[in-house]
């Protein structure tokens, strides 16, 4: 397995590869690899010739009140990781190589990033296209693995491929989550074991809204109620959101009809954690 800093000998690698008529798929990563990312590349394993996974914590989708210092790193235990999965190259480049001096580009998606995680987050996700667009650049990829677990930067990815003509396909993969329901997350490592308790409210609240929807409830308010007092009951949980948006926008909808993302961002402590799931109405 390669392990390569430098966009050049990433590029060098993938030209190899492209000459034997290989194809590439891309996992890109903040690294703190767990299950969740294993499910990406195993199924990017399967279906492509060489496996890329990226492991860098971009700076450019943090503000500055953000966890960027404090977001967890391994990127030994990472490595392993990839290896036993059969990667072929794990790419971990300083932030000075991916926004040298005078990197003045940016690339953005309109309406879909302005509802759920872009309220609280304004800046994200133009910094997450921006990087996703250099990394499907540098690895030639032709295909690139998404979790719905962060299932708006998903949306936002396929739209931004799909406006922009990008010659990839993007694959959405389904949440990997712990056994009592917690989705897997990086930053689940923040949790005290009070709060790793307290944080089972996501999965708990959107279960109940889920059979709700299963029973046939359509109306969101009344959805969005349950599921936001459910939390409530959790003294160490602060809502930062609770929306149902249809999954081609990402607009509040008043009725359910159609494809609806259910998505939630919310504190337990200190700690900003993020669950949906995706309703066929
Ligand atoms: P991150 O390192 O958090 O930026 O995540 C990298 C990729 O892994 C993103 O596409 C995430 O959606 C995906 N991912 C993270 N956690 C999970 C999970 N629990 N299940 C499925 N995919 C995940």
């Amino acid at each position: 397995m390669i392990i390569a800093e430098k966009v050049s000998d990433v590029k060098a690698a993938v030209r190899q590869w492209k000459q034997a008529g290989e194809s590439v798929g891309l996992v890109p990563t903040m690294g703190y690899l767990h299950e969740g990312h294993a499910s990406l590349i195993r199924r990017a394993r399967e279906e492509n010739d060489r496996v890329v996974v990226s492991d860098f914590v971009n700076p450019t989708q943090f503000a500055p009140n953000e966890d960027l210092e404090a977001y967890p790193r391994d990127f030994e235990a990472d490595c392993r990781l990839c290896e036993q999965l059969g990667a072929d190259l794990v790419f971990h480049p300083e932030p000075k190589e991916m926004y040298p001096e005078g990197f003045h580009t940016g690339v953005s998606v309109d309406v879909l990033s302005k509802e759920l995680c872009g309220k609280s987050r304004p800046i994200h996700f133009g910094g997450v296209c921006t990087v996703v667009t250099k990394l499907f650049h540098i690895a030639e990829a032709d295909r690139a693995y998404f979790g719905q677990k962060d299932a708006q930067q998903l949306a936002i990815v396929q739209r931004m491929v799909r406006d922009l003509n990008y010659n990839i396909e993007i694959i959405g993969c389904p949440i990997i989550r712990e056994e009592d329901g917690l989705a897997k997350s990086s930053r689940n490592t923040y949790l005290n074991p009070e709060e790793r308790k307290a944080a089972l409210v996501l999965h708990r609240s959107l279960e109940l809204g889920r059979e709700k929807m299963e029973a046939g409830e359509r109306d969101a308010k009344v959805l969005l109620d349950a599921i936001s007092s459910e939390i409530e009951k959790e003294p160490l949980a602060r809502i930062d959101y609770v929306q149902i948006v249809d999954w081609n926008e990402l607009q509040p909808v008043e009725q359910l009809a159609g494809k609806v993302l259910c998505a939630m961002a919310v504190y337990i402590g200190k700690v900003r954690l993020i669950d949906n799931f995706i309703f066929e109405a």
